[in-house]
């Protein structure tokens, strides 16, 4: 069965975990920081800087043309209709100039690639229409009649003034119409000579030199909101790249979570199967053994019985190897006793329920003693002990690890005279255990291995068993969920310690 996280490839999941680590240039981290670049700023702003000088041309150009009707009549009436119609056809020309580019601008349309062109062109209509109302100075100036001079002066003011709100988003193009505008009249003024025309000169130089400053002012707030805006516009872009990067890294993690926790029932499923399926298994393993063990009771029982009663009664009419081949049926048969006695202890564990109760556990190392009273007595061995306690648990399991590990402990003994020590100390919730001998030892690296069932380190020969002693002492611990461990080094003596918890099982 396939596993579903598994349908994720691992490597394309760990690309994306490090996507979503590393901030990448369109994170918030890094909002607004790839603004545009300032030639690119600069262009966006000359198409927004060229659309507003176009957007008011026709009108501008029709109030030009009626204002300079206005002048052309009131001036004819000092100079004549002459000058008057000569400069109103200068004025109609550069009109009709400007609006013919206006509508070509129209036509087209405007972008960042043009809109240098088209400003350079509105610069260029700017400064034609600066010159032909700078003639009025000196065509419109009706040298005899103060009054009109007066109007030309007032007329060209105000022209420079209206031009503030028609050309100041390109500031050269409002600074060569007014310059253009009033220098002739400065000048024409100051030609006169009095000084009423001095002052007059002065005056529109001055009223100059403010248009140009104010106007300076206006263009760069202008350019400034520009700015501004296209930053802000910047900013927004990265804000919802990054918004969306962010989002979609969201969405892949989910994903990748998903994919996991998937993945994690399915192992936790199996897992849970396998487990289950083992422990069926074992079940009827122990079942078998048990089976198996309890029904060789009998026919081994009658083996060494029989064998038995030939040693006894024909030893005298078999000769030497026919006493010495009874002689090994009758330790066979006590050998495999011994293991089907095991295999059933061991067996028996777990089919049989517990039955608890206070046990005494001094009570019950002294009944394993006086079991083992002849191994005892043939190993000449010492043993001591600490107070034991008493405690919540089942007594013939009690009673089987202390006859284990007291009678390992007799027969792994060394040629020193042997002494053994059953103590018990109390550690939080726990008692722990342990019986110290000064045997033979055992090497660290088998400290595992001797839990395990069969597990022997010595040949039959040497030291008779059957290697479930030790396996059987694990699982009556464990029952407990305490555990058991051994500290020993070869020709140093050994010490088998268990922890039961003071409250039994
Ligand atoms: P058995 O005693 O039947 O051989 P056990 O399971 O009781 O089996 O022990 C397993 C092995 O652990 C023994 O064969 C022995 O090598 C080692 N062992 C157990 N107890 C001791 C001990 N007190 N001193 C030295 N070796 C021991």
């Amino acid at each position: 069965m396939p596993v579903h996280g598994a349908d994720m490839p691992q490597e394309r999941l760990e690309l994306r975990i490090t996507d979503a680590v590393d901030p990448g240039p369109d994170t918030l981290l890094n909002a607004g920081k790839s603004a545009q670049a300032p030639d690119e700023q600069a262009r966006l702003i000359a198409v927004e800087q060229v659309r507003l000088l176009y957007l008011n041309t026709a009108t501008a150009q029709v109030v030009t043309l009626f204002n300079g009707m206005v002048l052309a009549a009131v001036q004819s009436t000092a100079l004549g209709h002459r000058p008057a119609l000569i400069w109103m056809a200068l004025i109609g020309m550069v009109g009709a100039v400007r609006i013919a580019m206006t509508l070509a601008y129209k036509k087209t349309k405007l972008d960042v690639a043009n809109a240098v062109y088209w400003r350079n062109l509105f610069f260029f209509g700017a400064g034609l229409a600066g010159a032909a109302w700078g003639a009025a100075g000196f065509l419109l100036f009706p040298p005899d009649s103060f009054a009109h001079q007066l109007f030309l002066a007032f007329v060209l003011g105000g022209m420079m003034a209206g031009a503030i709100g028609t050309m100041v988003s390109w500031f050269p193009a409002f600074a060569i119409f007014s310059i253009l505008t009033a220098l002739p009249a400065v000048a024409r003024f100051l030609m006169h000579g009095d000084s009423m025309h001095y002052a007059m000169a002065w005056m529109i130089l001055l009223f100059l030199v403010a248009m140009l400053l104010i106007g300076h002012r206006v263009y760069r707030t202008i350019t400034e909101t520009f700015r501004l805006r296209f930053e802000n516009k910047a900013l927004i872009d990265d804000l919802t790249r990054a918004k969306k990067r962010t989002d979609r890294l969201n969405n892949e993690l989910m994903a990748a979570q998903n994919g996991l926790r998937r993945s994690n029932e399915e192992l936790e499923n199996r897992v849970a199967e396998r487990t289950s399926e083992l422990s069926r298994a074992n079940e009827e393993l122990e079942k078998f053994a048990y089976v198996a063990s309890h029904d060789l009771q009998e026919p081994l029982r009658t083996v060494a019985n029989f064998s038995q009663l030939l040693e006894e009664r024909y030893t005298d009419k078999l000769d030497k190897d026919g006493r010495e081949f009874i002689g090994y049926i009758h330790s066979g048969a006590r050998h495999m006793r011994t293991l089907v006695d095991d295999l059933l202890a061991y067996s028996r564990l777990g089919a049989k329920a517990l039955s608890l109760s206070e046990v005494d556990c001094e009570k019950v190392l002294c009944e394993v003693l006086e079991d083992l009273k002849m191994a005892v007595q043939e190993s000449a061995a010492e043993i001591a002990h600490d107070p034991l306690p008493v405690l919540r648990a089942d007594a013939g399991q009690i009673r089987q690890l202390f006859a284990n590990l007291l009678s390992n402990a007799i027969k792994f003994r060394s040629a020193e005279p042997l002494r053994i020590h059953v103590g018990a100390t109390r550690q939080g919730d726990d008692w722990i255990f342990s019986v110290r001998d000064n045997g033979i030892g055992i090497n660290p690296k088998y400290y595992t291995q001797i839990f395990g069932m069969y597990e022997r380190l010595h040949s039959m020969s040497q030291y008779p068993g059957t290697g479930i002693g030790l396996a059987l002492c694990k699982k009556i611990v464990e029952e407990y969920h305490g555990r058991i461990w051994v500290d020993s080094e070869e020709g140093r003596g050994s010490a088998f310690h268990f922890s039961i918890p003071c409250a039994g099982q």
